[in-house]
This record gives C-alpha cells, sequence and structure tokens, in this order.
C-alpha cells in the first residue's frame, strides 16, 4: 500500500515585548534569579487583575497580517483550566474561538516548487512558568520567572507533506518573526517552540485518520527527525492493517532518536474554556488594523525576489544572503555604496553595467563565503557585525581594481571583522598592497627561476603541475603581493 504524509504545525512565539502579558513584570528574564521576575498578578494571588498588554496585541496583529490573515474585528480571552504545578492560576489565559487571526497563509520554496501553506488561526497566550528536573534527584523546580510571558500560537493547516517541508516553513517562520521584529525566534533558547500533528493515508485517499501529537523537539533538526521516525512508525503500524485510532500525545527523546507515547490526546472540552470575565474583549476598527498594517516591513520572500529581479542575481544566491535581516541589509547597503562609486567614476555606459554587475557579483562571493566563514568559525551572531558596508564596499573595490589580491583581501577581511577597522588603513598598516611595478615583479621571478632549476627543467619537459609550483614560489616570495596571473604570465615568458 503506498502511503502519504499529512503534517500539520502548532508554533509558540514568544514576543519580545517590554513587559508580561497582563501585568507590569519585565519580559526578559534571561541572567535573572529563578523566581525572582515576578508579582502577585502573574502568581495569580487572589483579588488581582489582569491587564492586556497593548505592544503584545501590536505584536500579534502585525504577525497576523504578515500571514494574510483575517483579522477578527471582536477577539477576546478565554480561560483554559487545567491543573499543572507550572501554571499559578490553575488556568492559562488563551484565545479560544475569537483568535486575532483566521485563514492565512505563508508561502514557502521547496526545491523548485513554491507552495502555500495555510495558516489556520493566530491567537494570543500567556506562557506557562519552568519546570527544572535536577538529575538524579526525585523532585522537580519550579521557576516562575517565564510565567505570563505573552505568547502567540501559530497553527498551520495539515499542508505539509514531508519532515523537510515542515523544517523549511520552521525556518521561514522564524525568519518572518525576526523581520517584523517581534521575536528573535530563538529555539534553543525556547523562544520558538514547535509541535507537529502528524498522521498519514493511503495515496489517492482524500479522508483524514487519527493524527498524532508529536512534543518536545527543540532543534529544527530535532523536528526534521522525529517526524521522520513517527513516518515510519505510523507505515509500519499501517502495513501491518492496524493504523493509529486513538489521537495520542507522543514525546520526541532526541538522544534516543525515538517518540514515546506521554498520554491520550484531552479534547478542548476537557479544558473547560470559558471567556475571562477579568478583560475587556478587544476591539478592533478598520483604521486601526490599516495602521498596523502600515508598520509592515519588506518580507523575506519580498525581499529574495527584490534583489533577485534588481540586482541580477540568483534567486538562490537572494536566498542564501536573506537568510538574516542583517545580513541582506548589509548587502544591499554595500551594493548601494558601490554603484555610487562606479557612478563617480565614469558617465553612463554599458560599461558601466557591466562593472556594476561585476561588483554585485564580488559582493555576494566576499559576504556568502568569506564573511560567513567568519561568522561561523567564530559563532558570532551576525546581528552584532562590526563591519560596516562603507568598508565592505571598500575592501571588494580594492581586490576589483587589484590593489590587494585576494589572499590578502582575506586578512584585511579577518582584521576588519575583529575589530571593525577601514580596509585601507589594514593595508597600509601591514604593508600589503600588490606590487604593481612590473620591474619588480620581474626581479623577484628571475630569482625563483634561477633558484628552482629543477621545476624548471620538469616544466619544459612539460609538466605543468611544476609552473604552479614556481608561482607558489614567487607569492612565497613577494608575501602574496603578486598578481597570480602576472606571475604566471612571466614565468612563462622567461622559461620559453
Ligand atoms: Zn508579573
Amino acid at each position: 500500500m503506498e502511503l502519504e504524509t499529512i503534517i500539520g504545525l502548532e508554533l509558540h512565539v514568544q514576543l519580545n515585548t517590554k513587559s508580561k502579558m497582563f501585568c507590569s513584570c519585565s519580559n526578559d528574564s534571561d541572567n535573572v534569579k529563578p523566581n525572582t521576575n515576578i508579582c502577585p498578578v502573574c502568581m495569580g494571588h487572589p483579588g488581582t487583575l489582569p491587564v492586556t498588554n497593548e505592544q503584545a496585541v501590536d505584536h500579534a496583529l502585525l504577525a497576523a497580517l504578515a500571514l494574510h490573515c483575517e483579522i477578527n474585528e471582536h477577539s477576546k480571552f478565554d480561560r483554559k483550566n487545567y491543573f499543572y504545578p507550572d501554571l499559578p492560576k490553575g488556568y492559562q489565559i488563551s484565545q479560544l474561538d475569537q483568535p486575532i487571526g483566521e485563514n492565512g497563509r505563508l508561502i514557502i520554496t521547496v526545491g523548485e516548487e513554491r507552495r502555500r501553506i495555510g495558516i489556520t488561526r493566530l491567537h494570543i497566550e500567556e506562557d506557562a512558568a519552568k519546570l527544572v528536573h535536577p538529575k538524579g534527584e526525585n523532585y522537580s523546580l519550579v521557576d516562575f520567572n517565564r510565567a505570563g510571558t505573552p505568547l502567540v500560537e501559530i497553527v498551520s493547516e495539515p499542508d505539509l507533506k514531508t519532515p523537510e517541508e515542515a523544517k523549511i516553513f520552521l525556518t521561514e517562520l522564524k525568519l518572518l518573526m525576526q523581520y517584523l521584529n517581534i521575536s528573535d525566534a530563538d529555539m534553543e533558547k525556547g523562544h520558538l517552540r514547535c509541535d507537529a500533528n502528524i498522521s498519514m493515508r493511503p495515496k489517492s485517499d482524500k479522508q483524514y485518520y487519527t493524527k498524532t501529537e508529536i512534543k518536545n523537539m527543540n532543534s529544527f533538526r530535532g523536528v526534521e527527525r522525529a517526524l521522520a521516525y513517527e513516518i515510519d512508525r505510523q507505515s509500519k503500524l499501517w502495513q501491518a492493517g492496524n493504523p493509529p485510532k486513538e489521537q495520542t500525545t507522543r514525546r520526541w527523546l532526541d538522544d534516543k532518536g525515538v517518540t514515546v507515547e506521554e498520554r491520550i490526546k484531552e479534547e478542548a472540552n476537557d479544558y473547560r474554556y470559558f471567556p475571562e470575565p477579568d478583560l475587556a474583549p478587544l476591539h478592533f476598527t478598520e483604521d486601526y488594523i490599516d495602521e498596523i498594517g502600515e508598520n509592515l516591513p519588506e518580507l523575506p520572500d519580498e525581499k529574495r525576489k527584490r534583489l533577485h529581479m534588481q540586482l541580477g542575481i540568483t534567486y538562490s544566491q537572494a536566498v542564501v544572503l536573506c537568510s538574516t535581516k542583517r545580513i541582506a541589509d548589509f548587502f544591499e547597503d554595500t551594493v548601494t555604496e558601490l554603484k555610487a562609486w562606479v557612478k563617480s567614476q565614469q558617465g553612463k555606459s554599458e560599461l558601466e553595467e557591466k562593472i556594476q554587475k561585476k561588483l554585485v557579483q564580488m559582493s555576494v562571493s566576499w559576504i556568502t563565503t568569506e564573511l560567513f566563514k567568519l561568522l561561523k568559525e567564530s559563532q558570532q551572531d551576525p546581528e552584532d557585525l562590526k563591519i560596516n558596508p562603507e568598508n565592505m564596499a571598500e575592501l571588494v573595490k580594492m581586490v576589483y581594481s587589484d590593489e590587494i589580491n585576494s589572499s590578502a583581501a582575506q586578512q584585511v577581511l579577518k582584521v576588519m571583522f575583529e575589530k571593525g577597522s577601514d580596509p585601507s588603513q589594514v593595508v597600509d598598516e601591514n604593508n600589503l598592497k600588490q606590487i604593481s611595478d612590473l620591474s619588480e615583479i620581474e626581479m623577484n621571478v628571475d630569482k625563483i627561476v634561477k633558484e628552482n632549476k629543477e621545476a624548471v627543467a620538469s616544466y619544459k619537459a612539460g609538466k605543468d603541475k611544476a609552473l604552479q609550483f614556481l608561482v607558489g614560489q614567487v607569492m612565497k616570495e613577494t608575501k602574496g603581493k603578486v598578481n597570480p596571473k602576472v606571475a604566471t604570465e612571466l614565468l612563462t615568458k622567461k622559461m620559453k
């Protein structure tokens, strides 16, 4: 029996507001002692009243608009009742039947194909506290600092077909949150959390069968692996004529690479939802929604398309460059600097366009290979990049005009990366300027030819490798300050 997979995701995104969802406690508990960033409201003390955080509502509206959701003019909060040690009030304030937004979409690119993934809903809720389980102990601790933190929950339609698609969707959503600047959406810090619903069905069958919910996936890779594991497990059940009949929740154990059954899934009515009596419902006028919409920045998908069309870079180059907003902006500003430079150098001509294209490609390559390598090696966040676009443009310009060769440029970039220095200053200080005086290069070439008789002989005997060796020797002699092309030309001429 040929089967197909149906996946839907449920995401929790922590909003980067100043204060918590319903009280004035700070929303930043990183580096704060456990149970110090709390107050009677987020602790649910009797007699306290919650107050809605307007900034959180605006963030949620912005996210809903970016996901092309229909915004509910009337929205309200509901109590979701359940008992758990991490829930101080004994209920969570969430939204049941009137979420902020519904019926949206997010476009993802899978290989060459653009896929539309439906967004069922987006709603606001407060986070619970964090349970800490000390290793080897038979008790758990509760840190309430996180209790009351604002979240948006985003639920996708079951439109995803493979673990890879789920990972792409998740990555795209993370990027979107970062572009909107409403969350850092860092999965490692728990600022983006993902649960998945997965079921199988015989191909050509259009019916939905019992789904399984998977929890506790803490990385992008974890999501992909957990789903692949679950596909394998459920496929075997189907092939054995025993597909899942009861809706269950399973927990992903990353170190073991398996999912284990945790419990039979609760129905919504198990939570005894009812409207939150302590909070006024939300009402959004059209004007207000328009106003929020005006704050929508250029989104990743639009930016990729624009860079591809406008600057003549390939779509996949645009994808790589837009993988963080910081780098995408950095690249664009570098190119703007270079364009201004070209314009100042010559009049409008075909040549100008060609030079610009070349400079754009050089920028792409220097940023996506050399700069990315430095970022990766140092594990530095692109947000903390010290190089400014003017200096990056200057470096590209120096390589383009043969003022320095590419190995010198790599050295310069490293210093710029570490200290934010001006490239011409680094070049001067380290005496890296390319030797342009031909007689000086010739002198060095003569010396190398004289000192490497064996290599010269094997070159003359037709061994091309010997030439590479000799070029290398010239580069070494001049500390890499000769253009290798010029050195090669001179060497071949001398050895004729
Ligand atoms: Zn509080």
